[in-house]
């Protein structure tokens, strides 16, 4: 039997204002699982994220965490079961060295990784440590952002397009830090642009199309539904 699920949305609704852009998102993650929302742009990928921590003032229907309905809890008391959320534009303090942004989100609950963990999966961080936000490259802010959450405790990531812009040297490392999270147990939903990058890390793919969840796509059927999901993401 399947697990039950680590998050299970339904009937996902929000709002900017009074502009509905999510119409009844649903989905589940498995513990474990690293599953994708892929979809074009403006489709509600980011949203969805942002409904899921609670930053989407207007929001309804159901978010459950490990049973836990949270569509209803502030942000603060969402952060604090455990999701950790790496927005598309990082978030990295210009002014703040590497050291002391790894320390400033606060941890959540026990069981997060040590600086020498972290340095471990991102070695060029260690490198940088004292090094200002401003003076890193995108690749080294994306691990510095990926890296800075995994201190949290946090055991349900959301990435928001981690792979944007960046060399594929920087991507695949980028892949292989996300299976080793996998391997270590961690859950994680990754919005991706990056179909091809996509395929090589999740285990199921959602396709969003304007604010619905209208398909999923178990990896490993990808090559037989290839046509359909150039067909959903207008490639
Ligand atoms: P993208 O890859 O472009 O980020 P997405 O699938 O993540 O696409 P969302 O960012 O979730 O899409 O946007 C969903 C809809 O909400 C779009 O129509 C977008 O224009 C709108 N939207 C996004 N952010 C805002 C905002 N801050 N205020 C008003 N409308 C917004």
């Amino acid at each position: 039997a399947a697990a039950a699920p680590l998050l299970s949305v339904r009937g996902l609704e929000a709002w900017y204002g009074e502009s509905h852009v999510l119409h009844g998102i649903d989905f589940d993650v498995a513990p474990g699982e690293v599953v994708t929302l892929l979809g074009r742009n403006g489709a509600g990928k980011t949203t969805t994220l942002k409904s899921i921590i609670g930053i989407m003032a207007k929001r309804k229907g159901s978010v459950k965490l490990a049973g836990t309905e949270t569509i209803a809890l502030p942000s603060r008391t969402i952060a604090r079961l455990g999701i950790g959320y790496v927005p598309e534009e990082r978030g990295i303090y210009a002014s703040l060295s590497v050291h002391e942004n790894l320390l400033l989100p606060p941890v959540v609950k026990p069981g997060g990784l040590s600086l020498e963990q972290i340095f471990t999966l991102f070695p060029n961080l260690k490198e940088r440590i004292n090094s200002q936000g401003t003076k890193l490259s995108g690749g080294e802010q994306q691990m510095l952002a990926i890296g800075r959450i995994l201190r949290t405790g946090a055991n349900l990531l959301l990435f928001d397009e981690p792979t944007e812009g960046l060399a594929p040297v920087i991507i695949d490392q980028i892949g292989r830090t996300i299976a080793k999270l996998k391997q270590d147990g961690f859950t994680i939903i990754l919005v991706e642009q990056n179909f091809r990058f996509a395929a090589t890390v999740a285990d199921r793919h959602y396709v969003v199309e304007q604010g619905k969840v209208v398909d999923m796509i178990p990896n490993a059927e990808l090559d037989q539904n290839i046509d359909k999901l150039h067909g959903y993401l207008g490639v």
